[in-house]
């Protein structure tokens, strides 16, 4: 028999991602009574950082994307709720650090004039496509200017005709994908490699990636980009901190394992403690199960679990249900976290993320990813060091290095065989080797995370991370909306609208926080970071 929580709470959020946070912290502080239910020991989900041995490793987000920029809704955000001063940004000079076979480049961030930067030297690499690079560069600047007008406005017929008006770029391309996109502009295809790179941020080939999601990468990454001191946990602990400073409350190693529905109507959620609580020896309370009622449930977790494990199917509808499992999620990744006992930043290593492709052809990396991955004589896949954390010192001992490296994409099976493992961790360290001499003789530290291990400490399930793909069929208005056929149930997070990334989710939660507070016939709960009627104020 379970418990029964005596008191029932406005609203429940399943899942502490920045989705969820910033969804409960803007609740409480508009004065209802939250709990953000969340299966880690850990608040943040893909925004959060391990510390291991003096190490502190960031293996998801780690460079905030148009967070820091002027008046962004973000900062907005943490100053409304009185956390802007818990989380200090180190702003970055250059987000990436391309390699690619017989150049590099530099993807700069800081405003228009790093974005100039980029355009002179992507010229002086391409001066004989001079012409194309202006125009597109135009272009996507329009787009993200219509994006960023466009952004808080729904899917009302108002809404809609706003967009008709003066969003003609935005309508006229936003189906579009990158990869045709480029080809209207440029010829070379080494320009079109750097002018589409992004692409593989979103774990997608140029020809799949849609133009909207990439320009906001691009664009926006160009305007500000900046990373945290003491890693992105800060940010999660921030809005939990503002959460329990405005009465709400946040069950850290608590699973939702149903949410409660009667009469097509979400009315609590069923907890228990996680089994990642319970192998970590961190299960609070009397580690029994309870039902926990709430007025509005909020999922912040993977759209397929929501509806798939902790909803009954008989309870959803079939019609719902059947699009989901059309949908195409974000594919999965893995991560070497190493501490390294040498200071790369002294070595001259760019505090950046650093992209190596040893092709121009980007659909390459795409391609046979699990042979790739064990295969030492083949060409090497796509990989990344995530290296922005290296401009704070907090993320590691003195002279020493935090090191992450990914594979962006990584297939999903095959990770039960501990000798395979064995052999694609062991390649791994060769190939960083290429590229940072002796690193093998410097490690310190290691831990590899497979798509197994990702989907234990986020449960986004183990072909997926990123929640779903970034493709024209499934961004804007035609991703998944966040009204959802259960009564009292919405959605955010990046399974939901607008996006992925930590600012998309940031405002994935607010419009959550906003539908909530009009439902309880508070007129524009957004008034006060300055949007109003879908409008943000500049
Ligand atoms: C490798 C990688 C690199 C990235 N880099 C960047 C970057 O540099 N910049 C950027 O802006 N974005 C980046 N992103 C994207 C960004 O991290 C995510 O889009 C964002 O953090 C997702 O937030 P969310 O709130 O939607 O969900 P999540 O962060 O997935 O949070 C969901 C939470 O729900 C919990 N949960 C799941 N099921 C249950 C349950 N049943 N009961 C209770 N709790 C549950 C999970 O443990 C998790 O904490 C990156 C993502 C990846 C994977």
């Amino acid at each position: 028999m379970h418990a029964i929580r005596g008191d029932k709470y406005d609203a429940i959020i399943i899942g502490a991602g920045m989705g969820g946070l910033s969804c409960g912290a803007w609740l409480a502080h508009k004065g209802m009574k939250v709990l953000v239910v969340e299966q880690n020991v850990q608040a943040g989900g893909f925004c959060s950082s391990y510390k291991r041995n003096g190490f502190n490793f960031t293996p998801a987000a780690s460079v905030l994307t148009g967070c820091t920029k002027k008046n962004s809704i973000f900062l907005r955000l943490t100053q409304r709720l009185g956390i802007e001063k818990e989380i200090e940004f180190i702003p970055i000079e250059h987000c990436y650090h391309v390699h690619l076979p017989d150049f590099d480049y530099y993807i700069h961030s800081g405003g228009e004039e790093a974005r100039q930067k980029f355009i002179e030297q992507i010229i002086k690499l391409f001066p004989h496509e001079t012409k194309g690079i202006n125009a597109f560069f135009d272009t996507l600047v329009k787009f993200y200017h219509q994006a960023d007008y466009a952004t808080f406005l729904g899917t009302k017929p108002m809404d809609l005709a706003r967009i008709l008006l003066k969003c003609p770029t935005l309508v006229k391309s936003m189906g579009k994908t990158i990869g045709p996109f480029v080809d209207d502009y440029v010829t070379d295809p080494k320009l079109k490699a750097v002018l589409t790179m992004n692409a593989t941020c979103a774990f997608l080939p140029p020809s799949r990636a849609s133009l909207m999601g990439i320009v906001m990468l691009l664009i926006e990454g160009l305007i500000s980009n900046a990373t945290v001191k003491g890693g992105s946990q800060v940010i999660a602990e921030a809005f939990v901190k503002s959460v329990k400073d405005n009465g709400g409350e946040v069950l850290l190693g608590s699973l939702v394992e149903k949410i409660l529905v009667q009469d097509g109507k979400a009315y609590g959620v069923r907890v228990v403690p996680s089994p990642l609580a319970i192998s970590e020896g961190k299960v609070s309370g009397s580690g029994k199960g309870e039902e926990i009622l709430g007025t509005h449930i909020v999922s912040n977790v993977a759209a397929r679990q929501t509806f798939q494990k902790l909803i009954d199917a008989d309870k959803v509808d079939r019609k719902y249900l059947q699009r989901l499992d059309t949908l195409e999620p974000t594919g999965p990744f893995c991560a070497l976290f190493l501490g390294l006992d040498m200071d790369l930043k002294k070595m001259g290593f760019t505090p950046a993320l650093h992209v190596h492709s040893s092709t121009y052809d980007l659909k390459e990396h795409f391609r046979g990813l699990a042979s790739k991955m064990v295969d030492e004589q083949g060409p090497d896949p796509c990989f990344r060091f995530h290296l922005a954390p290296l401009s704070d010192p907090t993320s590691a001992p003195e002279g020493k290095s935090a090191f992450m490296m990914h594979y962006i994409p990584a297939p999903s099976a095959g990770w039960d065989d501990p000798e395979r493992e064995k052999k694609v961790v062991d390649l791994m360290i060769k190939r960083a080797e290429k590229v940072v001499p002796g690193l093998s003789k410097h490690i310190v530290y290691q831990e590899f995370w497979s798509p197994l291990t990702v989907d234990k400490f986020s449960l986004s399930g183990q072909d997926a991370s990123m929640g779903w793909a970034i493709t024209p069929e499934q961004i804007g208005p035609k991703r998944l909306a966040q009204q959802t056929p259960i009564k009292n149930l919405l959605l955010s997070g990046h399974w939901t609208r607008p996006a992925l990334g930590v600012l998309s989710v940031v405002i994935s939660g607010l419009q959550a926080a906003r539908m909530i507070l009009e439902s309880e016939g508070i007129g524009e709960p957004l008034a006060d970071l300055g949007i109003r009627k879908g409008l943000m104020s500049h």
